[in-house]
This record gives structure tokens, sequence and C-alpha cells, in this order.
């Protein structure tokens, strides 16, 4: 399964997604057109009332004026005064009508509806007087007075359905009522319509049943004509002026929904694009562009789950570049990254498709074979591998070359879970790696328990440091005469959460590897100061590994701390292996000098172990040296060692140092290390190297018996 850069997924449904939107905007503009139709509906119905109510309170009106006009007439006290006068009467109608643009007057009797006297055009009169009259009996019959007055107060259709007059009826003394009559013609019907602003007004024959019609009865109450007019189509105005509008005003949102989607849209696809990139990020090694361990642990953890499903087995492989260090160092950064992905490139042309490969960091790099059928498979692809990184790199001119190292596990044979089948392949990287790099090594089961015990500290000692495992524990150096104690050698242990405690000669080496032993020095350094001002005048020894002492600033370094602690002159003693003297001699002189200007005291560890050259002890300023346990456990065996234990005290008595046997377990040893002369001895014949309050204990129970005793109390310095 080759992992390749995520890609962008498209926003699905962008044609889709604009939908909605244009039916968001057809549907507001749908309910805003239905609400100003209802609007204009209402309003519609409004104005034709108002229109109706209008027209009929203006015919009324029409005859109010009449009747008003004619009561204000001058000439009507007269009229009153001569009703019996006919001549005189009708002249005062006759200049009545005149007056009121009337066409017909009469005065009738309230008593018997005759009338007395009356004007008026002949050609409309005699076309109406009939009605007129029949008006007047009709209202005679019905009682004259009030119910003429209101007849006269409304527009009836008199005649032949051609034309309606305005009736006024008027009482005239306690006898007398006057008529008058006028019509209600085109000039009339204009008027109206400019006043009451009710266009085209006009008569229609008949009862109209539109609704802009109002129908005026003749005498009898049937309907004869119809004032009908058009209607006013300000709602209807309003409505074109909404939708116009409304055409723009959508077409306005649907650009602007349309705008802001594209915008919208545009981001969305940036966003993916990022999210994208970043994911891709996330899942790759930036310098080679491969997969990375959470990829990796995925694609593994996948094909472990697929296992049961298929007949083969899955291969991890983790390969680790060889002297990579070197190339950052001699050529720089930009060289190392250049190694990297060249290599990462030729391995991946190596590979099947079906095949990982991720970065997992550093120089280190991890590959999932899929489908193994057998083991050769996949040594065979270690090997093209290994021939592959060990062709020369090309870097600006120059040529490098490298090496690498591969550990391969197997599914299901070594594991079924990823952490089991990497660690299985870690511990074959290692001991590929021990075996002489360049190679690479199947995970054997039975690994040693050293070899697990090396893979722990490599995996885990710089954490230790940090969570505070470590502890020191002292074991106590005793004048070989009195056997009171003289010194205590500082010992490094690693109280470990799971593995308990681990010896110092399992991981020190390790840390040398793996350059902790400088952190880890300065730890035990400070520490062993901190624990010395419990015993004062006590020395207290602390061994130095050579890379430690090699470090530029180590005398600095001891001096510093020995004034942090308030550590006295002659208190402290490193003790230095040859290994410090071997590598550059004379700067090793130079600070063994600096050291003792200091009044640090310098011992010679394990003398006996390493080419115990005895110019060594010439040339370099030790006080002391320690004969090796080795040394005394061959003495048992030969009498030879014992030949040379003796020679190597009285040598060491003789240039004026100090020398302490280690390893001390029996009291025959005892007995001859003291016989020969050995000042100090080690070991667990007197003690085993035990915490600190355990020393204050011993240190506590000498001095109550040197209170009862008569030996003078032990120094270290009265040793020498
Ligand atoms: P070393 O400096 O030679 O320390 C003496 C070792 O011999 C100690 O082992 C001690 O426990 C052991 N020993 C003492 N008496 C007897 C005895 O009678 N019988 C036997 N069988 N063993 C005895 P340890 O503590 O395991 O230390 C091992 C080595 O680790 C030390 O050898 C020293 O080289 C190194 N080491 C310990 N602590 C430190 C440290 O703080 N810094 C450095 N650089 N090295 C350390
Ligand atoms: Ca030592
Ligand atoms: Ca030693």
């Amino acid at each position: 399964m080759r992992i390749v850069p995520g890609q962008v997924k498209r926003a699905q449904g962008t044609s889709l997604s604009i939908v909605p939107i244009f039916l968001l905007v057809l549907c507001v503009m749908g309910s805003m057109a239905l609400v100003a139709n209802r609007a204009a509906m209402r309003q519609e119905a409004f104005e034709l009332d108002r229109e109706k109510r209008q027209l009929v309170q203006s015919l009324g009106f029409e005859a109010e004026n009449l009747l008003a006009s004619v009561s204000r007439d001058e000439g009507l006290g007269e009229l009153f005064q001569s009703q019996r006068n006919k001549d005189q009467s009708e002249r005062l109608l006759g200049a009545l009508n005149r007056r009121q643009a009337s066409d017909y007057a009469a005065l009738v009797s309230k008593m018997d509806g005759q009338i007395a006297a009356e004007s008026g055009e002949s050609e409309t009169f005699n076309a109406r007087s009939s009605n007129i009259r029949q008006l007047i009996e009709t209202s005679r019959m019905r009682g004259l007075d009030a119910s003429m007055i209101g007849i006269g107060r409304e527009a009836r259709v008199l005649q032949d359905g051609q034309s309606v007059l305005t009736l006024a009826t008027l009482p005239i003394g306690r006898t007398m009522i006057l008529v008058v009559i006028r019509p209600l013609g085109s000039a009339g019907l204009r008027r109206l319509s400019t006043m009451l602003a009710i266009p085209n007004l006009r008569f229609m024959p008949g009862a109209s049943d539109i609704k802009t019609s109002y129908a005026i009865p003749n005498l009898g109450g049937q309907e004869q004509l119809s004032l009908v007019w058009n209607p006013s189509r300000t709602a209807a105005e309003t409505l074109a002026d909404l939708a116009v509008f409304g055409f723009f005003a959508s077409i306005a949102i649907a650009i602007i929904a349309l705008f802001l989607f594209n915008r919208m849209r545009a981001s969305t696809e940036a966003i993916l694009k990022r999210e994208a990139k970043a994911s891709h990020e996330a899942r790759h090694d930036p310098l080679s562009g491969l997969p990375n361990r959470a990829v990796f642990c995925d694609a593994l953890a996948e094909n472990i789950e697929d296992l049961p499903n298929r007949d083969t087995n899955i291969a991890v492989l983790l390969l680790d570049l060889d002297k990579f260090k070197d190339v950052n160092d001699t050529y720089g950064h930009a060289a190392g990254d250049k190694v990297i992905v060249d290599f990462g490139n030729r391995v991946r042309a190596l590979l099947r498709q079906t095949d990982v490969i991720a970065r997992l960091g550093g120089d280190e790099f991890a590959v999932l074979q899929r489908s193994v059928r057998t083991h050769m498979e996949t040594t065979r692809l270690a090997q093209t591998i290994i021939d592959a990184a060990s062709a020369p790199f090309m870097l600006d001119g120059a040529t490098m070359r490298i090496g690498v190292t591969v550990g391969i596990s197997f599914a299901p044979d070594d594991g079924m879970d990823v952490a089991t089948i990497l660690r299985a392949a870690d511990t074959a990287l290692y001991r590929a790696k021990n075996e002489g790099r360049n190679r690479f090594a199947l995970y054997e089961h039975r690994m040693t328990e050293a070899e697990r015990m090396r893979k722990l500290v490599d995996d885990e000692l710089r954490g230790a440091i940090e969570r505070d495992e470590l502890t020191l524990v002292y074991q106590p150096q005793v004048h070989s005469d009195s056997g009171r104690i003289a010194s205590v050698e500082a010992l490094v242990r690693w109280r470990h959460p799971t593995h308990g405690i681990i010896s110092p000669a399992t991981f020190i080496s390790a840390a040398e590897e793996r350059g902790l032993i400088v952190p880890l020095g300065d730890w035990v350094m400070k520490r062993a100061c901190y624990d010395a001002a419990r015993w004062p005048g006590l020395r207290v020894g602390v061994n130095v590994s050579a890379i430690q002492f090699r470090q530029a600033n180590f005398v600095q370094n001891v001096a510093q701390v020995m004034k942090d602690y308030g550590i006295e002159p002659g208190r402290l003693e490193l003790e230095l292996t040859e290994g410090v003297l071997v590598e550059d001699a004379d700067q090793a002189e130079a600070a063994m000098m600096d050291l003792r200007s200091i009044g640090v005291k310098l011992a010679l560890d394990d003398f006996g172990t390493g080419y115990s050259s005895l110019i060594y002890l010439r040339r370099f300023a030790f006080d002391k040296i320690k004969i090796d346990k080795s040394f005394l456990d061959s003495m048992e065996a030969t009498g030879e060692s014992a030949i040379l234990v003796h020679s190597v005290v009285h040598l060491g008595r003789a240039l004026g140092l100090e020398v302490t046997a280690e390893g001390v377990e029996t009291e025959e040893q005892r007995r001859f290390l003291q016989a020969v002369g050995c000042h100090f001895l080690q070991g667990y014949l007197f003690s085993k190297p035990v915490s600190v309050e355990a020393i204050d204990e011993m240190l506590k129970a000498e001095r109550e018996q040197a209170k009862g005793s008569t030996l003078p109390p032990a120094s270290p310095k009265t040793a020498a």
C-alpha cells in the first residue's frame, strides 16, 4: 500500500447548494408579493367602499344643497303670502328655477297633493311631470311631510331610465310643500366626477352587477338605472410598482447571493486545501515527503488486522543509517538532508507498490513489506537496501559513502500488535548494530539478558536522569590496620520502575556510547558532594568516566561543585581509569595538575586490568592506586599473582602513593593484603555499597567504639 499525498476533497454538491439559496430568495419574494397583493386588494376594496359612500352622500348632498339654496331665496317670503295667487306663484317659481338651475319647481298642497303652482322647462318637465305627480301622490299617501323630505334627499329615477333627477322638497308654511327638481345630466356627472375623484362617472340602464356601480331605484323602489364609474386603480398601480421593484430587488438579491456564494465556495475550497495540506504535513515527513511514524503505525495496524484473512506474513524492516552523524558533522546539515532524501528515494525504488516506506525520524526509516511468503523474500529486500545504501552519495562534487543497518521482524511470528512488532524489529536492529553495522538481523526470541538490558539503557537512561531515578550508594574503604572507615566510594544505581535496581556495570558503557555520561557524571558529582556534607573529614571517592574527564570545562565544573557544596581540599577523590590517560596524555596530565592544584585527590582505578603500565604511575600525578578485584581473584588460584600484588603494593608505596585493594571478600585476602602493606581495603568483607543512612550508622558506631577504646581515631591522612 503506497501512501499518496492526501487529495483535496472537492466541495461536493457545489451546484446543489446554490439551489436552496435561490429557493430562499424565491420564497421571500413570493411571500412579499402575496402580502403586497393582499394589501392591495384590501386597499382596493376600501377604496371602492369609499367611492360608493361618497357617491351616495354626494347625491344626497346635491339635493340638500338645492334645498338650502331654495330656503335662502328671498323671494320665498312673498311666495308664502301669495300662495293662492297662481300667476304670481308661477312667476316666482320660474325665477327660482332660473336661479337654482333647476328644471322644475312646484308648490303642492299638503292636504290633497294638488299642485298649486308650477314652473319648468316644458319639454323636460312634460316628459316627467306624470312621474312628479306620481311622486307627489305617493308621498302624500305615505304622509307627505316627513317622508317627502326623506325622498327628497335621495337620487331617484323618475322616468324611463334615461336620466336621474335630484329632488328637493321643502315644507312651506302649514299647507304647502315646495318641490324642486334638477337633472343630473352629463355636466353634473362630470362635476361630481372631478369633485369626488371618481373617474368616468356615467349612467347605465338597468342594474349592474359590477362592483363599481350604484343602483338608483325609481319611485316604486325598483332599480332602473345604475351609476357606474371606472374604479380607481391605486392598488393595481402600487402592485405594478411593487412588481417592478420586486423584479429588480430579486435580481439584486440573486446577484448578491451568487457573489456571496462564490466567495463562500472559494473560501471553503481554500480551507479544505489548507486542511488537506495540514493533514498531509501532519502525516508526512517534510524533508523526504515520506509518510511519518503515525502513518506507518496505522498502516502496520491495518495490515496486522487483515492477517487472519491471508496466508502470507508481513515484515517490518527498521533501517538505521550508519555514520550518518559523520555526514552532518563533516559536510553540514544540508548534505545530511540530501542523503536522507536520496536514501529514501533509493529505497522507495526497490519496493513494490504495496509496500510502505516511512521516515521515523533522524536517520531512521521503516519499511512494511506485505504478502511475505518466506523470510528469504525479506532478507533479500534487506540486502538490496544495504547494497543500495552502500552506493556513494553525491554531495556538491564530493562523494560520500554511508551504510545502513536493518532490523527485521515478522507478523504474526514475532507478535500481533504494532508495539511488539516494532520492538522486535528494534531489538533486531540493535543486535545488527552490535554485530558491526551495515548488515541486517532478524529478530530472535532468545536474546541475551545483557542485550536486552543494554537496549533498555539506550532507550530510557536519559529519561531516568530527568525523572530522578538515579541514586548513589557508598562503599567504605577501611584502614587495613584498624578496619576503620577511611573513605567512601560513591557508586551510582538506577532504580528502574519496572526492572528494579540496575547496576552501573550494565549502563555506564551504554551511557558513554550515547553521550549520556556527561549529564550522568555531573549528577553523580553534585550528589556525592551534597552527601559528603554529612560526613565531615571523610574522603569521598567519585568515579569519573574518560569521556567526562575529557570535557573541556571538566576541571572548572569540579571546582564549581566543590565551591557550591563547600568541599574542603583533599576530601574529594576522583577515580580515573587508564582510559582517561591513553587518548591525549598531555591534556590529561594538564587537567590532572589543575585538579591537584584545587585540592582534588586522584586515584587510578581498576589497576591491573588494562595495560597497567607503570609508566602511568610515574608520569601522572596520582595519589592512590586501586588494585582491581580481578587481581585478587587470580591471586587465590596462582601464587604468582600474590607476588604481583605484593610488588604492586610495594611499588605504590615506593612512589609515595596510597594503595587500596578492591573486592576484598575473604579474611585470607585481608590478612595477606594487610601483611604486604596495602593501606586500604574495600570489599564485601567490610561492607557492600550501602545507603547514606547506613554509612551514617557505621560512622556513629565507630565513634561510640572509639570512646571506649584506646585506639586513635581514624583519619584518611594518617594512613598515607
Ligand atoms: P568500580 O569503580 O571498580 O567499583 C567497584 C565495583 O565493585 C562496584 O560495583 C562494587 O559494588 C563492586 N564491589 C565492591 N566490593 C566488592 C566485592 O567484595 N565483591 C564483588 N564481587 N564486587 C565488589 P558497581 O557498583 O556495580 O560498579 C561497577 C562499576 O561501575 C564501577 O566499578 C565503576 O567503574 C562504574 N561506576 C559506578 N558508579 C559510577 C559513577 O558514578 N560514575 C562512573 N563513571 N562510573 C561508575
Ligand atoms: Ca571505582
Ligand atoms: Ca575499580
